[in-house]
C-alpha cells in the first residue's frame, strides 16, 4: 500500500504557483486576486475559507475576505455578487457553501459570472466540462485528477465506482473519468443511495472514488486487492481525546481498506489538500485569462 499524499502534492503546487506569480511581477503583470465571500457562522466553512485565504497569501497570491451574518439576505448576497463581478480587480471568487436555509444557493450559484466561477459551479462551466470544453472544473474533482496524473495512477479503460452523485463531486468526477484522454477513458460506474448491491460494484472497481458524507462507509471487504482507493469524504466525528472534542475522518474505513489498497489518499491530507490549490489553479486561469480569454 501506498499513500496518495495530498499535502505533498499541494505543497508542490503551491511552489508551482508562487513561481508563476514571481514571473508575473517581474514582468509588471496583475496579481492574481481571489474573493471568498462567507455568510453565518459556519465553523466547517469558516475553516475553509480561512485555508483558502491563507493558501493565497502562501502563493503570492490577493485575496479578500467578505464575511457577513447569518442574517444577509438573499438580494443583499446578490448585491455583493454583482459588485464582484463587475470589479476589475478580482479575478475568481467563490461564496462559501452551504449558504443559510432562507437563500436560494442555486440562484447565487448562477449569478456568478461564469468568468469569474473558479469553483467551476456554474451551469455554463459544467456544460463546458460535460462537453469537453475550456472551462473551470469544480475543484474538488480538479483536484482528483491532479491526484491522478502527479501520481500517474493509469485509468484508460479501468473499471472506476464513483460512489456519490453530487453536483460538485460525484457527478463531475464520474463525466471526466469517462472523458476522452488522460485522466479519464475509463468506463465508470456511479453509485448513489438508491443503488442495489453496492459491494457488487466496488468488489470489481480498480479505483473507487468515494463521495458520500458518511464516517468510514467503505469497508474493507467492498475493495478489490490492488485498487486505487481515493476518499472524498470529510466527516466530524465525536472525539474526547482531542482539544476540540472531534476529529476528521473520511468515507472509508482507512485502517482496513489501506492494507489491501494499490494507492489510498489519508483523511485529512489527501484530496481536501488539492481542492484549495486546484481553486488557486482556477484563479490564476483566470488572471492569464486562458478559459475565457
Ligand atoms: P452530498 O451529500 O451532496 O452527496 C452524497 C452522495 O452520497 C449522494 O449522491 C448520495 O446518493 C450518496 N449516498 C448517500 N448514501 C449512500 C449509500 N448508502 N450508498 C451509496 N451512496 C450513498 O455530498 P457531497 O457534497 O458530494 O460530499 C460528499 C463528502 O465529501 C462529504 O463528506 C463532504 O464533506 C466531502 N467533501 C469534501 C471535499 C474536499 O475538498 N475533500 C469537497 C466537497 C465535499
Amino acid at each position: 500500500m501506498a499513500i496518495l499524499d495530498g499535502k505533498q502534492l499541494a505543497q508542490q503546487i503551491r511552489a508551482e504557483l508562487q513561481a508563476e506569480v514571481s514571473t508575473i511581477v517581474e514582468k509588471g503583470g496583475k496579481i492574481p486576486h481571489l474573493a471568498a465571500v462567507l455568510i453565518g457562522d459556519n465553523p466547517a466553512s469558516q475553516a475553509y475559507v480561512r485555508n483558502k485565504v491563507r493558501s493565497c497569501e502562501q502563493v503570492g497570491f490577493r485575496s479578500t475576505l467578505i464575511q457577513r451574518d447569518a442574517n444577509t439576505t438573499h438580494d443583499e448576497l446578490l448585491q455583493i455578487v454583482d459588485e464582484l463581478n463587475q470589479n476589475p480587480e478580482i479575478d475568481g471568487f467563490i461564496v462559501q457553501l452551504p449558504l443559510p436555509k432562507h437563500i436560494d444557493e442555486y440562484a447565487i450559484t448562477l449569478a456568478i459570472d461564469p468568468r469569474k466561477d473558479v469553483d467551476g459551479f456554474h451551469p455554463l462551466n459544467f456544460g463546458r466540462m460535460a462537453q469537453g470544453l475550456p472551462c473551470y472544473l469544480p475543484a474538488t474533482p480538479f483536484g482528483i485528477l491532479e491526484i491522478i496524473r502527479r501520481y500517474e495512477i493509469p485509468t484508460a479503460g479501468k473499471e472506476v465506482v464513483v460512489i456519490g452523485r453530487s453536483n460538485i463531486v460525484g457527478s463531475p468526477i464520474s463525466i471526466l473519468m469517462a472523458r476522452k484522454g488522460y485522466p479519464g477513458d475509463a468506463t465508470v460506474t456511479i453509485c448513489h443511495s438508491r443503488t442495489q448491491n453496492l459491494a457488487e460494484h466496488t468488489l470489481k472497481a480498480d479505483i473507487i472514488i468515494a463521495a458520500i458524507g458518511q464516517a468510514e462507509f467503505l469497508k474493507a471487504d467492498m475493495v478489490k486487492p490492488g485498487a486505487v482507493v481515493i476518499d472524498v469524504g470529510i466527516n466530524r466525528v465525536d472525539d474526547h481525546n482531542t482539544a476540540s472534542g472531534y476529529r476528521l475522518t473520511g468515507d472509508v474505513d482507512y485502517e482496513n481498506v489501506a492494507p489491501k489498497c494499490a494507492w489510498i489518499t489519508p483523511v485529512p491530507g489527501g484530496v481536501g489538500q488539492l481542492t484549495v490549490a486546484a481553486l488557486l489553479m482556477n484563479t490564476l486561469k483566470s488572471a492569464k485569462g486562458e478559459i475565457y480569454g
